[in-house]
């Protein structure tokens, strides 16, 4: 549906002209998005999103997670999606990692899970959440091989994108694949643009404790299906930020443009992840 190509003049252009606001956060008033194609992109994920509540339980008719069959032997999990709890502790939701999996999911064919209900558990970490009985049932069932679990960090890190590989357990045969697909999306570990700077294993590995089984190693371990765990940055991913957000800061956007190439960057990936248990 959306183009795989980035770094063509048009791309550049939206990225120059929006680079212009301050700290992308758009306090300078509206932003100018220059194409039909991007403006479709963001509309769709503020369609998207707005179906999600982060603060609100589910109820009978409003399942806490939603599952769209795929054609394609990937899922795409966002387990936080919605405020969850985690140790009894409340913990606010991912912004738009629900919506960015329905994104991708539509423009490759993947499969895709994500909270759309604040949740009384962690699904991602808590070893018994019924959103991962139901991510074991998907893959089992469409013979999944390989699953990319997306989570949000905050603006103040100083990159757009970091993978979690358990140290490189988690994705043995396919972490090169991935960066190969970051880097011609232009996402690279040493880029002076540190939104487009990625890291791996540094703050967000995946590796866990004895109280913490995160997705990704949920995956990796007891379902034996390799898997990648990708923290995105608020400005990578935040299109206008909903008055139900845990955050209190209610102006904050996200750059329009960078949100495209994100997004593109993780269709990249899927399609090079694809084509490869094709050969
Ligand atoms: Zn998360």
């Amino acid at each position: 549906m959306f183009s795989t190509i980035v770094a063509d003049k048009e791309a550049e252009f939206e990225r120059d002209m929006i680079q212009g606001m301050p700290n992308h956060r758009g306090e300078s008033g509206p932003v100018v998005i220059q194409s039909d194609r991007l403006r479709m992109l963001l509309e769709r994920l503020i369609s998207f999103e707005k179906y999600i509540l982060y603060q609100d339980y589910a109820t009978q008719k409003e399942p806490e997670f939603t599952y769209n069959p795929g054609i394609v032997p990937i899922l795409i999990s966002a387990p936080h999606g919605a405020a969850h709890t985690r140790h009894g502790n409340y913990k606010g939701e991912d912004e738009y990692t629900a919506s960015f999996a329905q994104v991708i999911s539509e423009s490759t064919g993947a499969h895709c899970i994500f909270s759309r209900r604040k949740s009384k558990t962690d699904p991602n970490v808590a070893k018994d959440a019924p959103y991962k009985e139901k991510v074991r049932q998907i893959c089992t069932k469409n013979e999944i091989k390989f699953v990319i679990d997306l989570h949000g960090m905050r603006s103040i890190h100083e990159v757009g994108i970091e993978l979690g590989t358990r140290n490189g357990k988690s994705c043995p045969d396919q972490k090169e694949l991935i960066l190969q697909s970051l880097g011609d999306s232009g996402f690279t570990a040493d880029n002076d643009d540190k939104l487009l700077r990625t890291r791996i294993d540094a703050h967000f590995s995946g590796l866990g404790s004895h109280t913490r089984e995160p997705m990704v190693k949920f995956v990796s371990e007891r379902l034996q299906i390799p898997a990648v765990q990708i923290e995105i940055n608020a400005c990578n991913r935040i299109v206008e930020r909903k008055n139900d957000a845990a955050e209190k800061d209610k102006s904050f956007r996200g750059n329009p443009a960078l949100i495209e190439q994100t997004i593109n960057a993780f269709i990249c990936i899927t399609n090079a992840l694809h084509q490869s248990f094709q050969v």
